[in-house]
Order: structure tokens, then C-alpha cells, then sequence
């Protein structure tokens, strides 16, 4: 089993369905992948709009431009720093005013927290545009009870090294609808056409997880939902003991809202504070780092559409994601908190 394909990758797939309550999976080699074979399914091709979220990792916008599409990017709301549905509404009604009716909706659920899905998608359903659910850092995040992921018309997932659970690099797709889930699983192993030799009428894509890896992921499911449980504990760890100092930190709006805490983010005062912090954790070998640069301030994207106010320019001039990993000691974590009460 060596070979790419095998019983692991359709047991992971079988898992991963079962935990997020979404009837289809398949296993990919990156959650990059599962986002363009997403919008290869809903049929973006050259040209076409896709609107994203302008606060999230530069894997959400790529896969836009790879079908030669052009991404109409989205402001945060500040309760959760996802997608708008206020800038989401005025920018469809804005391109359709110019004559451009945009053709899917990528909802980003940024380091775990669950974006307001039921006020993106009543916009989505009332402008009939489908909806890609960019779980990758919301493995095991809820809102109201389900799972993130189990939204939108497809939903993917990262397994990256550095997401709450790995399978070294890999990805998946799911969605409710079977043809979907197929059609992915044939373009992810070149297109190949049923016949005995390899026939092609369509371009492939080699994006399939190798049987290794999602042997990994199946072994991973297994502690999934304790990791989210440490995670969420290292979060009301650090909020505990620096809440009172003049620090800001993302609360679950409302119970509603259910966290993977995937990486626990705080918002200092100013950009000097925030810089002077990540230096003193440096000085002692602590990693911490600024919050995801927004898309639309990236040399590569800026040229695209914006709506917004720049609300995420701001936490990224004074966010710090803190470390997280559900490995990290008492004792680490202590000295982390300490470290950043005695700059105050
Ligand atoms: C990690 C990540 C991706 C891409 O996943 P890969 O498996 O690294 O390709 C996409 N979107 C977001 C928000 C991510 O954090």
C-alpha cells in the first residue's frame, strides 16, 4: 500500500465525512487543491468574479487566479474577522450594477472561528451564488452545532504541517452532493477516462493523497477532538492571565460560535507594542507572529476589487497570532504569559 491510493485514503475519507456531517470526501494533496477543484466544479473559468475574503492566507485567492477568474475581496466584521455580510451584500450588488454577476463565494473561517454562515449564506441563497466554505484552519469548529465546512455547496479542509491536525501536507473536499465528490476524485487522478487503456477527454490534475499520508490522517481523527479541547484551553489560559492588561482578544460572539482556537490571536495598542512583545519572545526563542496580511494590501492582489474599511489592515498592524500547538507545556505557556505581562 505503498502504491498512491489504498484502503487509508478511503477510510480518512470516511472519517473525516462521519466527523463533519457531510455525506461526500474526497482526500487531496493540499487544501490549495481542494480550493480549485472546488471552483473547477462550480464551473469559474476565464474571467469570471469570485468573491473572498480579503483576511485569510494567500491559498484562498491563488486557485482564483489559477482559473484565470478575478477575485472580488471582502472585508471582516469585527466580531469574528470574517467575511462581512454587510461589504459581502454591497459587493454583489455593486457588480452587478456594472454588469458582472459574481460566480461563487469563498467564506474563509479564520484561525478556527466560525464566520456568520447564516447571514452569508441568506445573501448567497437570495443572489443564488454557491458558496466554498474554506475550513482549512476550522477542522472541528461549530456553529450552531454543526461543523464548519458543512455549509457551503463544497467545503475543504487543510491538513498542512501546521493545521490543528496534519497528514504531513494533504487536504480534502466535501460537499452533500455525490456528483460533486466524484467529479473531484476523477480530476484529482488526471482526468483518466473509463477504458482499459489511459484515454483523456478532460485536463487532470494529480492532487489525490497518497495512501501514507491518510493512513497519518486516519490516526490524527483519533485525537482531533482532544486537540481542539487543549487548544481551547491554551486560549482561556492566555485570557485569563492578560485580559485585564490592554490587550484584545476575538471572543465567541455567542454561543453559537464554536472555536477550534486553532492558533489564539491578540490585538495590542499600537503597532510598536505589538512589535516590542514579538521581539521579547524572540530574545528567548519564542516564536509568535503578525496576524495574515491582508490580500488586498498584497503586491500581487492589490489591483483587485475591495470592499471594506480596512478593518483588517488594523489587526495587521497590531494582532500577534501567540503560540497554540497542542503540545505546548504549562510551564511554556506560563513563561510566555509572564514574558508579555512584565513589557506593561
Ligand atoms: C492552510 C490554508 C489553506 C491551504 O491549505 P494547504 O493545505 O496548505 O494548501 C487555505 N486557506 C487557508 C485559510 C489556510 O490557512
Amino acid at each position: 500500500w505503498i502504491a498512491p491510493l489504498g484502503p487509508n485514503v478511503n477510510g480518512f475519507e470516511e472519517d473525516l465525512a462521519k466527523y463533519s456531517g457531510i455525506s461526500h470526501c474526497a482526500a487531496l494533496s493540499s487544501g490549495t487543491a481542494a480550493i480549485h477543484l472546488a471552483l473547477i466544479l462550480l464551473g469559474i473559468k476565464n474571467g469570471d468574479e469570485v468573491i473572498a475574503s480579503t483576511f485569510t492566507f494567500s491559498a484562498t485567492i491563488n486557485p482564483i487566479i489559477y482559473q484565470g477568474a478575478k477575485p472580488i475581496l471582502i472585508e471582516s466584521e469585527s466580531e469574528t474577522w470574517n467575511m462581512s455580510p454587510d461589504y459581502l451584500e454591497r459587493s454583489i450588488e455593486d457588480r452587478i450594477r456594472q454588469g458582472t454577476r459574481p460566480k461563487a463565494i469563498i467564506a474563509v473561517h479564520l484561525y478556527g472561528m466560525p464566520a456568520k454562515m447564516t447571514e452569508i449564506m441568506e445573501i448567497a441563497n437570495y443572489y443564488d451564488i454557491p458558496i466554498i466554505e474554506d475550513a482549512a484552519e476550522g477542522l472541528g469548529a461549530a456553529y450552531k452545532g454543526r461543523k464548519l465546512g458543512a455549509f457551503g455547496d463544497v467545503g475543504i479542509y487543510s491538513f498542512n504541517g501546521n493545521k490543528i491536525i496534519t497528514t504531513s501536507g494533504g487536504g480534502a473536499l466535501l460537499s452533500n452532493k455525490e456528483n460533486y465528490v466524484s467529479e473531484a476524485r476523477f480530476l484529482a487522478t488526471q482526468a483518466r477516462d473509463n477504458a482499459p487503456h489511459y484515454e483523456h477527454s478532460q485536463i487532470g490534475y494529480n492532487y489525490r493523497m497518497s495512501n501514507i499520508s491518510a493512513g497519518i490522517g486516519r490516526g490524527q481523527m483519533q485525537v482531533l477532538d482532544k486537540w481542539v479541547e487543549i487548544r481551547r484551553s491554551i486560549y482561556a489560559t492566555y485570557f485569563t492571565a492578560l485580559n485585564s492588561l490592554p490587550i484584545n482578544f476575538v471572543e465567541e460572539p455567542e454561543d453559537i460560535f464554536f472555536s477550534n482556537r486553532w492558533l489564539t490571536t491578540i490585538l495590542f495598542e499600537s503597532n510598536e507594542k505589538r512589535d516590542e512583545i514579538r521581539h521579547s519572545l524572540e530574545s528567548l526563542n519564542i516564536e509568535s507572529r503578525a496576524l495574515w496580511k491582508p490580500m488586498h494590501l498584497q503586491p500581487i492582489f492589490k489591483h483587485f476589487p475591495y470592499y471594506g474599511n480596512k478593518l483588517s489592515e488594523q489587526l495587521f498592524e497590531v494582532g500577534l497570532c501567540l503560540p497554540s500547538g497542542s503540545n505546548l507545556s504549562e510551564q511554556e505557556q506560563e513563561l510566555i504569559i509572564k514574558t508579555i505581562k512584565s513589557s506593561f
